[in-house]
């Protein structure tokens, strides 16, 4: 599948959830054959390309992001992380909190999750804002970790999510 057909799998969904926003719904690119399959292709392809050392783990935000995270991980032969909103995880965390439009938000990972030195590749569906990625990188590289790259299936350009990440390598496939 090429990116063109997978961005006719994208559903627009007017004001949700609240009015005004454009909601990007990937459930009918999930549901088409080999649509979770294209995904991991293009994005081990473009990490590939972007990526010159060896990636040791993929970081996938909760919740969207695990399911484009785990075949990827599994594709790369290399291990997953999960970032999760607070409260969900069951060990000790380590947490950071991110300011949203209104309001702040705090997402956690297993105190163990990072290894200093070793370079992830953080996974989502979507950059909006990039404040729940941002946060993921902080996260990261404040336990000694690198941030390889941060690869979104679809990106708001109208948003300015690329600049939050600041020099953080991006992998896009779909610019919306
Ligand atoms: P942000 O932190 O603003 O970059 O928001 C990114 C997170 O919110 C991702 O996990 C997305 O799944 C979700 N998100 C934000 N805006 C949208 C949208 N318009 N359509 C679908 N998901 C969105």
């Amino acid at each position: 599948m090429n990116l063109d057909q997978m961005t006719a799998l994208i559903r627009n969904v007017a004001d949700f959830p609240k009015p005004g926003i454009v909601f990007k719904d990937i459930t009918p690119l999930l549901s088409a054959p080999g649509g979770v399959s294209a995904v991991t292709t293009h994005f081990e392809r473009a990490i590939k390309e972007l990526c010159l050392e060896p990636i040791d783990a993929i970081v996938a935000i909760e919740s969207r992001g695990f399911i484009f995270g785990a075949p990827l991980a599994e594709r790369m032969e290399i291990g997953l992380e999960l970032v999760r909103k607070k409260g969900k995880l069951p060990y000790q965390t380590v947490s950071r909190t991110y300011d949203l439009e209104y309001g702040t938000d705090c997402i956690e990972m297993h105190i163990d999750a990072i290894t200093p030195g070793k370079k992830y590749v953080v996974v989502d569906d979507l950059i909006a804002t990039g404040g729940t990625a941002w946060a993921t990188c902080e996260l990261i590289e404040d336990q000694g970790g690198i941030v390889a790259a941060c690869a979104f299936v679809i990106e708001l350009s109208f948003l300015p999510g690329r600049a939050r990440l600041a020099d953080r390598p991006l992998v896009v496939l779909i610019s919306a």
